[in-house]
């Protein structure tokens, strides 16, 4: 099978520098207001190998921190402005919108929503930047289930540090960035997102405890093996409504089964109990209560090297979520079949649908050294079955959101 078959964007697949990212924001900075920057801050994004749909649940998520950043450069207008005006640059829309930091219109719904909604947080916290012309620049696929958002909310909570030489508890700016999303963006999702680009770390994997807020280290440091990450390039918006519907649900069978979370109910009280649920409403709390569970094996499993394990817990999490969650979709299906097709002969450790669903990326476990034939023989089985090119790439886990200039 040639590489030729199936195009994977050569330049994307390694990781891309945060120094020539950094030079590439400033630079634009320079252009659009004609001085340049005196701040520069990078928050990445992350990719979740596995506990999917559990983070607003109170469960276990084992995400990294990926090498794809969102970059903001800042400095102070060169023209006097109003003290609360800010005026914000992104490279990916190629635009430039304005909002007042004394007005921050939380109805307001556009790509800024991200950037107001952690200002807010910060303000309310004390911190207040004043009046900032600012450059956004993001390596983190948008759309993609990689959280883009996120990593543009903690960019600017990191930003406002940066300017008001204060810190935030990185918890606590997690928590923030998370109450940015709901309330600016209108999203009700669990604090994973923000939690792993507020503290990412290299080469370790977040097993965070949702519950308490708290996460442990796991180092991720087999030489033999690679994180690829394969986007579909879909996104089915369906109505929208399709992650708070899930929310409810879970939040209705955990009421229906007498607990405060899905977290507090054990696979044998989910059976024992399956009665006072309908089948529908099972299939859920059925996915979630399985899924807390394999995040625990995996973190285990991983810790021991036991890569079979990881592997088969990773593809049942997909199963999970495919049929009872109901959150993939034909072509997340596609690209994990590619990958359990390849299977351990051909490298393949193990695969999963990863992020929110209804189209995004998959994230694989892989040999080190296979990586590039391994994506390319997925993409070429996913451009045959679907007509669609994938974008594949690698990573390792990275640092998380720090203040690079300033
Ligand atoms: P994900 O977090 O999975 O990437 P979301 O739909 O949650 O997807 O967030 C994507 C949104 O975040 C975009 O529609 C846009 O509003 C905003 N966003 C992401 N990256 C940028 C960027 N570089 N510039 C401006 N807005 C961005
Ligand atoms: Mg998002």
């Amino acid at each position: 099978m040639s590489s030729s078959s199936a195009p994977t964007h050569q330049d994307e697949f390694q990781s891309p520098s945060l120094p020539d990212q950094v030079a590439a924001a400033k630079g634009r900075y320079t252009e659009v207001f004609g001085n340049p920057p005196h701040w520069v801050v990078a928050a990445p994004g992350r990719v979740n190998l596995i506990g999917e749909h559990t983070d607003y649940n109170a469960g276990f998520v084992f995400p990294l921190a990926i090498e794809r950043y969102t970059v903001i450069a800042a400095g102070r207008p060169l023209k006097t402005a109003a003290s609360d005006a800010v005026r914000v640059h992104s490279t990916l829309f190629d635009e430039t919108a304005e909002f007042s930091l004394s007005n921050l219109e939380p109805k307001r719904r556009d790509w800024t929503s991200y950037l107001r909604g952690a200002f807010a947080g910060c303000i309310e916290r004390g911190l207040h930047p004043g009046t900032l012309d600012l450059v956004v620049d993001s390596k983190v696929p948008q759309g993609g289930g990689l959280s883009s958002s996120a990593a543009l909310e903690v960019a600017t909570a990191t930003l406002v540090e940066a300017v008001t030489g204060r810190t935030l508890d990185p918890v606590d700016k997690s928590r923030l960035a998370q109450k940015a999303e709901h309330e600016y963006a209108g999203m009700p999702c669990g604090i994973m997102d923000q939690f792993s680009s507020a503290l990412g770390a290299a080469g370790k994997l977040l097993l965070i405890d949702c519950r308490t807020e708290t996460a442990e280290l796991i180092p991720l440091d087999d030489p033999g093996v690679a994180v690829l990450v394969i986007n579909s390039n879909v996104k089915h918006e369906l109505t929208g409504s399709e992650y708070p519907e899930r929310r409810a649900q879970c939040e209705q069978s955990a009421k229906l089964l007498g607990a405060a979370t899905l977290r507090d109910v054990s696979s044998e009280q989910l059976e024992a109990n399956r009665a006072k649920l309908d089948p529908l409403l099972y299939r859920r709390a059925h996915h979630v209560v399985g899924e807390i569970e394999r995040t625990t094996r995996a973190a285990a499993a991983l810790q021991a090297g036991d890569w079979p394990l990881v592997g088969e817990l990773m593809y049942a999490s997909h199963a999970s979520l495919r049929d009872d969650f109901e959150v993939s979709c034909p072509e997340l299906d596609v690209l994990v079949e590619a990958a359990q097709q390849i299977g351990a002969e051909g490298g393949v450790i193990g695969a999963r649908m990863t992020g929110g669903g209804f189209g995004g990326c998959i994230v694989a476990l892989v040999r080190a050294g296979r990586e590039r034939e391994i994506a390319d023989r997925i993409g070429a089985i996913y451009l045959e079955r679907t007509g669609l090119t994938a974008t594949p790439f690698v990573t390792k886990p990275a640092r998380g959101a720090h203040i690079v200039e300033g």
